[in-house]
């Protein structure tokens, strides 16, 4: 039986074991007590997001709030609907990059943001206490569908100062995307044509069936890869399920890795206008060298987008986000963005004049290697201090578990707060040396549990 994840932002779990009705309607009338009156629900594509969708709304209605509707779309679509619609609160339904099995509530504040950690627990506290009131039948809400939430987030976009719409009509770049039959589907091909492209579309059947594992990391972009090789593109872009998260490939089919659509973003927004850039600890050190060139300073925060978003609102940054392909463009909203993402890289490599590989290949070059550790039954907290207490000489960054720094390289160990382990993510200007140094903080762990 598998367990259900609870986090602030959210819960999430396998549909028919841990995501039960039950458990998906105490969630959603916690939030609902705690959010008021106007809730947008959106969803991704997947199997089972027709029958949530109908427990969320449902639910919702019992709870005495009234729901906008807006169908199948990316999650930022539903944040940004919040803020359009002035509504009280949000809801998508998507387990992001998680498999088919799996599906999630996502939970959105009146301002567009996931909750923060004291709204999110407020919410578990209720759900887990049923500290929540049903309306009676004079007070049960309405359901009303708005169609136009894709439209109205592809227009957000496209009329940023920095998208020049008519270059890029006439500049016709060829397009691959693979959405994975995603929520992307239903947003992307069409946004890439408004932006002038020639789009060649793989897996965009918006039926949530995945053809392969739907994390857009390099190992689930073979198919792509491939696609590419056959029919010339100028550059390939794959998206998670719920299209917050952008991968891309360049012009010979080769994934650039997804640390790579930040710092292309970051040092696009840079060089139109200087400000603070904001990240979370894990992403890639590319970011501070390419600050420190339009000498801007770096704000690094805990993992996860409302630690991302927050920072950048008191901050006012001008970009940030997060390293594993999550752009986020305050101009748009306060949320990772792929569609963003896809317009801005466009905006890039047509100012630059090179390949989508020169490109690439004219940023700060580092790997990165991502491993973890089984730890059973031993605390992770117990493990972490130790290694701080055993490298105390060496410079340390305690944003978010413990980040060892040297001087081309890191080391990053983070407990999970939903499995028994600890991630170790390394990075280097080589894999090999990236891969070596995980090893050995891997290796120092292992011998730490005997
Ligand atoms: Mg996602």
């Amino acid at each position: 039986m598998s367990r259900l994840m609870v986090s602030v932002s959210g819960i999430r779990g396998i549909v028919g074991e841990s995501l039960t009705p039950d458990v998906v309607q105490r969630y959603t009338a916690a939030f609902a007590a705690s959010m008021g009156r106007r809730i947008v629900v959106g969803r991704d594509s997947r199997v089972s997001g027709e029958m949530v969708e109908h427990l969320v709304t449902g639910t919702l209605l019992a709870m005495g709030c009234d729901v906008i509707r807006i169908g199948i779309c990316p999650t930022p679509t539903v944040q940004l609907a919040v803020e359009n619609l002035k509504a009280s609160g949000g809801i998508a339904i998507t387990a992001s990059h998680n498999p088919i099995e799996w599906n999630a509530l996502k939970l959105i504040g009146p301002d567009g943001l996931f909750l923060d950690e004291q709204q999110g627990r407020q919410v578990v506290e209720r759900a887990e206490g049923g500290d929540y009131e049903l309306a009676t039948w004079e007070r049960l809400g309405k359901v009303d569908f708005y169609g136009e939430a894709i439209r109205d987030h592809q227009a957000a976009i496209l009329k940023l100062p920095f998208v020049d719409l008519e270059a890029l009509r006439r500049r016709k770049f060829r397009v691959a995307i693979d959405c994975v039959n995603g929520a992307g589907a239903v947003f992307f091909p069409e946004f890439l044509q408004q932006l002038g492209c020639e789009v060649r579309a793989i897996n965009c059947t918006p039926d949530g069936r995945f053809p392969h594992t739907p994390e857009p990391v390099p190992e689930n972009l073979t198919q792509l890869s491939r696609f590419i090789r056959e029919h010339p593109v100028d550059v390939g872009f794959a998206v998670d399920p719920d299209a917050d998260r952008l991968a891309i490939l360049n012009e010979k089919g080769e994934p650039i890795g997804e640390e790579y659509t930040l710092a292309l973003a970051v040092a696009f927004i840079l060089g139109k206008r200087k400000g603070k850039v904001v990240v979370n600890a894990s992403t890639t050190r590319a970011i501070d060298d390419i600050a420190a060139g339009f000498g801007v300073p770096v704000i690094r925060t805990k993992v996860g987008e409302i630690h991302v978003a927050k920072r950048m609102r008191e901050e006012q940054a001008v970009i940030g986000g997060e390293g594993n392909g999550g752009v986020i463009l305050p101009e748009v909203h306060l949320g990772r963005d792929a569609p963003v993402a896809a317009a801005l890289t466009l905006q890039h490599l047509m100012e630059s004049g090179k390949r989508l590989s020169e490109l690439h290949a004219s940023l700060p070059q580092y790997r990165m290697v991502k491993m973890k550790v089984e730890l059973g039954e031993v605390s992770p907290d117990e493990i972490i201090t130790k290694l701080v207490e055993k490298h105390s000489s060496t410079e340390a960054d305690f944003t978010d578990g413990v980040k060892f720094l040297f001087d081309r390289s890191w080391v990053h160990l983070r407990k999970s707060n939903t499995e028994p382990i600890i991630r170790v993510m390394a990075e280097a200007p080589t894999a090999e040396e990236a891969h070596q140094l995980a090893r050995r903080f891997r290796n120092e762990i292992t011998r730490l549990m005997e």
